[in-house]
């Protein structure tokens, strides 16, 4: 854990770095208000710990980590701060010569990877015009269809999405790429979204449209959460209906004993860190000796679906659930 004050900005960078037996350890740039840097260190932990596991169980030679810039309740940076505090961040980076690498994340985009790139050469995600993998989330839309097939297999017997239905919770930028690819696949869309202004665009393409609860709840073949976490608990699950869950969404159990809620329900889980690896194996394409390639970027994508069947064979095999089967075969990936 290194936390250093930024010169330039005043403001505190943080960076966690939980493991390197993979790899370098990667893991976005988060921009976000906290109460107090023990909350930010806290929340840099936790989710360098998650990027482990991820990176472990998609078999990727990465390890986990995360950058933090913290912003204190009610500071809005005007431009030259921001870019400031992006330097200052970069700097931060260099000094773990490595260990670290970073990407976007919430709070920050391609285009901020270019100005952190100024400070560090430890920077993933920069444009694709200047040689980088880009915006990752068309490829993490492709890992969760994949994922979406290989949990309709072992759902229905057949990974078809063909006149399955879907209930898509959260239009954004993932969200939305899901629901077209699933569209274009042959399935009948059902989609959500607490922004109302995607309900026409929504309802264009023949989608229908409904409320974030009912969504969650809806009697389909298949539920794909691509919103918040935590959607996932004690009051929800008795609730559900579908019997499938994958989806983008990180940390969509409030607590881990819900897989076992899950399972005791017979409703099919893809772990999230198993089905969202996408924009993570996309970055990683960026990283290998050869430079970024697209079409190896998708053809790694699609392995997600394979590491998901795997996940299932071994949940079955050992009569567990698919979220202790996945951290179980992360942790093999981790020895
Ligand atoms: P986004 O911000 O572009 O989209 C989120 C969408 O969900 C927005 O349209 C928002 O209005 C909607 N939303 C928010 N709260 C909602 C609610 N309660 N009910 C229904 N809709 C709600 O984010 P994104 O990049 O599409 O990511 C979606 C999820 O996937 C997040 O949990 C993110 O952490 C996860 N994820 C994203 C990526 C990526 O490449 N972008 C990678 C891995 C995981």
């Amino acid at each position: 854990m290194y936390v250093r004050r930024g010169p330039r900005s005043g403001l505190f960078t943080i960076v966690a770095v939980h493991s390197t037996v993979r790899g370098p350890s990667l893991g976005g740039c988060r921009m976000w208000t906290y109460d107090d840097n023990r909350a930010a260190v806290r929340d840099a932990l936790r989710l360098s710990e998650g990027m482990t596991y991820k990176s472990a169980v998609a078999g990727l030679p990465l390890g986990g980590g995360k950058g933090v810039i913290v912003l204190r309740p009610g500071e809005e940076l005007d431009a030259r701060r921001r870019r400031a505090a992006l330097l200052d961040f970069g700097e931060t980076v260099e000094r773990l010569r490595g260990t670290y690498v970073t990407a976007e994340d919430v709070g920050t985009s391609t285009r901020d990877m270019t100005v952190i790139a100024k400070t560090t050469g430890h920077v993933s995600g920069l444009s694709r015009r200047s040689g980088g993998s880009g915006d990752p989330s068309p490829f993490t839309a492709l890992g969760v269809v994949h994922a979406i097939e290989a949990t309709l297999e072992r759902a229905f017997g057949d990974p078809s999405p063909r006149g399955r239905t879907v209930a898509v919770v959260g239009l954004g930028h993932v969200g939305l790429r899901v629901a077209k690819l699933l569209h274009r696949a042959g399935a009948e869309l059902l989609v959500a979204d607490i922004d109302r202004t995607k309900r026409a665009e929504a309802e264009a393409l023949g989608w229908r449209w409904t409320t974030p609860a009912k969504a969650m709840t809806a009697a389909v073949d298949v539920l794909v959460p691509c919103a918040l976490g935590g959607v996932l608990d004690h009051e929800s699950v008795p609730r559900l209906q579908a019997p499938a869950i994958a989806g983008a969404a990180n940390n969509q159990l409030a607590s881990a004993d819900v897989a076992d809620l899950l399972r005791e329900r017979e409703i099919l889980w893809a772990p999230d860190f198993v089905a969202n690896a996408g924009g993570i194996v996309n970055i990683a394409v960026e990283l290998e000796p050869g430079g970024y390639d697209p079409t190896r970027a998708k053809a790694r994508t699609a392995e997600i679906g394979d590491t998901l069947r795997r996940v299932y064979d071994d949940a079955a095999a050992a009569g567990t659930t698919p979220l202790a089967a996945a951290t179980a075969l992360a942790r093999r990936n981790l020895r």
